[in-house]
């Protein structure tokens, strides 16, 4: 079987949410869904776009795995309801949120998909986490590193790394 490396973005602002993120990372190698080449530092992070809400803990994840694009995100919702999410409107407070960034050096662009997320280069919670394990990915479409992506992010928000995970 084909194996890919895999890039996920993972937050939580409600609960428990080192545990939360622990539990998705946990259960995505129990299920044989990834497996886990690098974790990120976890990282305090200030909501973006809707602020009214807590700061997350926002982490990245590496890892290789032989499910396709559309396999992945049903295999992370799965997940995700799993940890204790519940259904919200978008951009509301979640016990956990697992986004697929980049899927080897796929572009996918369906309703339900896509691949590199569109917002990943507006958002220093994305970028900061994954620039720790990542900083040499080069994303289709922009053709330009994670670090590079970083380095030219015009967001400001606050992320701070945490002292353990
Ligand atoms: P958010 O955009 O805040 O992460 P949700 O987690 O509620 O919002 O996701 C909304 C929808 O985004 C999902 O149902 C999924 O179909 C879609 N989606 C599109 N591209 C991606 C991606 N790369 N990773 C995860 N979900 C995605
Ligand atoms: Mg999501």
């Amino acid at each position: 079987m084909e194996t890919v490396e895999v890039l996920l973005s993972l937050g939580s602002n409600l609960g428990k949410r080192k545990n939360n993120i622990r539990k998705a990372i946990t259960l995505l190698e129990a299920y044989n869904i990834l497996k886990i080449k690098k974790i990120s530092s976890f990282y305090e992070t200030e909501p973006v776009g809707n602020p009214d809400q807590p700061n997350f803990i926002n982490a990245a994840i590496i890892g290789e795995t032989t499910l396709t694009p559309e396999e992945l995100l049903s295999a992370c919702k799965k997940i995700e309801r799993e940890v204790g999410r519940i259904n919200r409107p978008r951009w509301h407070p979640r016990e956990i949120d697992l986004d697929i960034i980049l899927y080897d050096n796929y572009t996918i662009e369906t309703e339900r998909l896509q691949i590199p997320h569109p917002q990943m280069h507006r958002r220093r919670f994305v970028l900061v986490p994954a620039n720790e394990i990542a900083s040499h990915l080069v994303v289709p479409n922009f053709n330009k590193t994670i670090g590079e992506i970083l380095q030219d992010c015009k967001d400001k928000s606050f992320v701070a790394r945490t002292k353990d995970n």
